[in-house]
């Protein structure tokens, strides 16, 4: 039984090491994955709950791994921000966003934003700066931040968001429901929507936790009173859209709706 022991416990230690030495190649990986700007943005549509009609994209993050294929932004996100790295990537990321802009189209596409970009003082003019450079329509780009990034530093948000709203650029309140949605601020920002967590939208169904409905709900007369438009996430199911419509949710995202894809209807974008 000792020897057992023994080997396990090698085994277990085998195992740490591998998952450090994954990680540190990993890191590498992304260092060298920015020196080669091997991201690319896909695109998922945002429509109409009631006729389908396209009326934005979010783009959301894909690393072309040299080796490894396509990777989903859950596979090195907590390592890009552990590794103060994700900045860089995203603005990779944000100029390609911006240069598709500039190429023309309809409706908007809105950026993911992390918290760490809004302790950066010049994010907004960074961001706008792109928009020049390209000549990219700043009425067509979005931002889609958490509200972590409301409570974190209120008054620099504040300034942030104005200077966007002052050009144009909108911003969404992104995974609503899952932070501390302290009603009392939401109010004070120029949100002009929400988009209420898939968590929720999960949980409408039959099969669903019963106070998901009464949460979507209470989510969408809020947003009724505040006059901000409403996007629900991870629609899957005829059923869950239906639901929505007659709740009074106007807008949608959703496998449903239209899967992530490297193009924005027939354009390749990547
Ligand atoms: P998010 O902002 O909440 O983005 C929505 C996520 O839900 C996307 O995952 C999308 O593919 C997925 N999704 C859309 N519809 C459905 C559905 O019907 N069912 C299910 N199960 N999932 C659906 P993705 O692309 O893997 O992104 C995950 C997260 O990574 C994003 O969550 C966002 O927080 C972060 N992220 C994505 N792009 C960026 C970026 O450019 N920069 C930064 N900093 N973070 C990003
Ligand atoms: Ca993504
Ligand atoms: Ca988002
Ligand atoms: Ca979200």
């Amino acid at each position: 039984a000792k020897e057992e022991g023994r080997d396990r416990y090698a085994m277990f230690d085998e195992e740490m090491r591998e998952a450090a030495v994954q990680s540190l190649d990993l890191e590498a990986d992304l260092r060298r994955a920015i020196n080669h700007r091997d991201f690319v943005p896909y695109f998922q549509p945002i429509t109409r709950l009631d006729d389908g009609q396209v009326v934005g994209y979010e783009a959301l993050l894909r690393w072309q791994h040299e080796r490894r294929g396509l990777l989903l932004p859950a596979e090195f996100i907590s390592l890009g921000e552990n590794s103060g790295l994700i900045e860089q990537v995203d603005w990779l990321l944000y100029e390609q966003v911006i240069e598709q802009v500039a190429r023309g189209g309809e409706g908007y596409v809105s950026v993911n934003v992390s918290p760490r970009h809004f302790r950066s003082p010049d994010f907004a003019d960074r961001l706008l700066g792109l928009c020049d450079k390209h000549g990219a329509d700043t009425t067509r780009l979005r931002v889609e931040i958490t509200e972590v990034a409301l409570l974190d530093d209120a008054p620099r948000t504040l300034r942030m968001l104005r200077t966007l709203r002052q050009h144009g650029v909108l911003a969404q309140l992104d995974d609503f429901g899952t932070g501390f949605s302290a009603l009392s601020y939401l109010h004070r920002f120029p949100i002009s929507a929400l988009k209420i967590d898939r968590s929720f939208i999960a949980g409408m169904g039959e099969d669903g936790r019963p106070e998901s409905l009464a949460l979507v709900r209470a989510i969408l007369a809020l947003a009724s009173t505040l006059g901000i438009d409403t996007i629900a996430e991870g629609v899957e199911t005829d059923e869950q859209r239906a639901a929505l419509l007659e709740l009074g949710c106007r807008f949608g995202q959703g496998y449903l709706l239209g899967r992530p894809a490297a193009r924005i209807g027939g354009l390749v974008t990547a």
